[in-house]
């Protein structure tokens, strides 16, 4: 039965009660270390943007001249009008630099997983979801009518048994290349393997791992050496380490041409706006180029995995730029981040149903452009906080 404003009030002090209540708080200046945020001067380590490209001057420029050039809008969806040369470039440098024959853009990423998965798979057929995969893939396999199976997280012999079982002719395996919440990477080479055996499908989410890993940067799938035959379809974002905003899936011509023709959230909807296009392009470019944001930010986890380690700081087994501080209860999680902030770092603190219960975190990201002092003051803080919870 609908709801009235008194019920939905109730609701909504239960859920403050729960602390699982969400809410926004407002910033005022670009995306970068130091962050006026709630009209107060912090320190930020909760944002994607792991290069340091959201502020950067020349992706700036690049996406002003654009605007300059083609305007605001793309008008309409890439089928109808809306398909600029600056998509174009964008795609073609996306599947030069992930090594794929070609490449979709798609306005977000969410969006992206959603089209994928509805294109390929549908009732009757079935998706292997590892445990701790995104809601954006979750939602996809929920929205394609399959039936759905999730796996134990990272767990091999969980999604072969899963896979054996199944007579589905037609089967897909779906997992975060790097995990969003808890940092670590998907066992790629053992998807791979699964995948080739039982004939599925393989989509891996790239969105943590583009940018950042890998020699070049191309992300999870140069950094473990696998080919466009070992994983077909790749997804990765544009908001994250690329700075700017919108997704792409890259795959062989087939894969790509069949996706123009199935995928929804491709076909109807609005093109990215071309300055977007041209804006991560430059990005790209520069992301490729300036191998010491890479460098600097592996520098980086290592200063904080071992002050973590030197403080008895909790984190969560990973390697990468998320940085996850155990703390379990969801109140103890939001206490803990409020503190923080009082302290004038920001780190957010992440709960059901976003994470499995009882596993609440701070979830630290670090960033190219974060100093040694800035990560050193937020071990501090944290060491300071957690200590006054004990
Ligand atoms: C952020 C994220 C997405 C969604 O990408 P958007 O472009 O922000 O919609 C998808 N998958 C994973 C793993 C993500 O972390």
């Amino acid at each position: 039965m609908r709801k009235n404003d008194l019920e939905i009030q109730e609701w909504l002090k239960q859920r403050k009660a729960q602390s699982l209540y969400r809410s926004t708080r407002l910033v005022s200046t670009p995306q970068q270390p130091v962050m006026v945020v709630d009209g107060q001067e912090i320190v930020s380590f909760c944002s994607n943007d792991y290069l340091g490209m959201a502020n950067h001057p020349e992706v700036i420029k690049a996406f002003s001249d654009a605007a300059s050039r083609y305007g605001v809008g793309a008008g309409a969806s890439h089928l109808v009008s809306g398909h600029s040369q600056a998509h174009a470039e964008l795609e073609q440098a996306l599947a030069e630099f992930t090594g794929r024959d070609a490449v979709l853009l798609f306005s977000t990423g969410y969006m992206a997983n959603l089209g994928v998965v509805s294109a390929l798979i549908g009732r009757g057929d079935s998706v292997f979801q590892d445990r701790l995969n995104h809601a954006s893939l979750i939602d996809a396999g929920l929205l394609s009518g399959a039936k759905v199976m999730r796996y134990k997280h990272n767990d091999l012999q969980s999604l072969a048994g899963r896979l054996a079982k199944d007579t589905a002719s037609n089967k897909m395996i779906l997992s975060d290349g790097v995990f969003s919440m808890d940092g670590d990477m998907a066992d790629v080479s053992g998807l791979v393997r699964l995948s080739q055996e039982y004939k599925a499908w393989c989509l891996l989410d790239d969105a943590h791992g583009f940018g950042v890993l890998g020699k070049k940067g191309a992300g999870l799938l140069e950094h473990t050496g696998a080919s466009q035959q070992d994983v077909p379809l790749l997804m990765a974002t544009l908001g994250k380490a690329v700075g700017v905003a919108g997704a792409f899936i890259a795959g062989s011509f087939e894969h790509i041409e069949l996706l123009k023709q199935l995928s929804r959230t491709w076909i109807y909807t609005t093109a990215m706006p071309p300055a977007i296009a041209v804006a991560s392009r430059k990005s790209l470019l520069l992301i490729q180029r300036e191998d010491w944001r890479r460098e600097k930010l592996v520098s980086l986890i290592t200063l904080f995995k071992q002050g973590a380690r030197e403080r008895n700081i909790q984190l969560l087994p990973s390697d990468t730029a998320i940085q996850p501080v155990f703390i379990g209860d969801n109140q103890a999680a939001v206490e803990t981040s409020d503190h923080l902030l009082k302290q004038g770092i920001w780190v957010t603190a992440i709960r059901p149903p976003t994470v499995p219960p009882n596993t609440a975190r701070l979830r630290v990201t670090l960033s190219a452009i974060h100093t040694e002092m800035q990560v050193n003051r937020l071990l501090d803080t944290l060491a300071e906080c957690l200590k006054q919870r004990d």
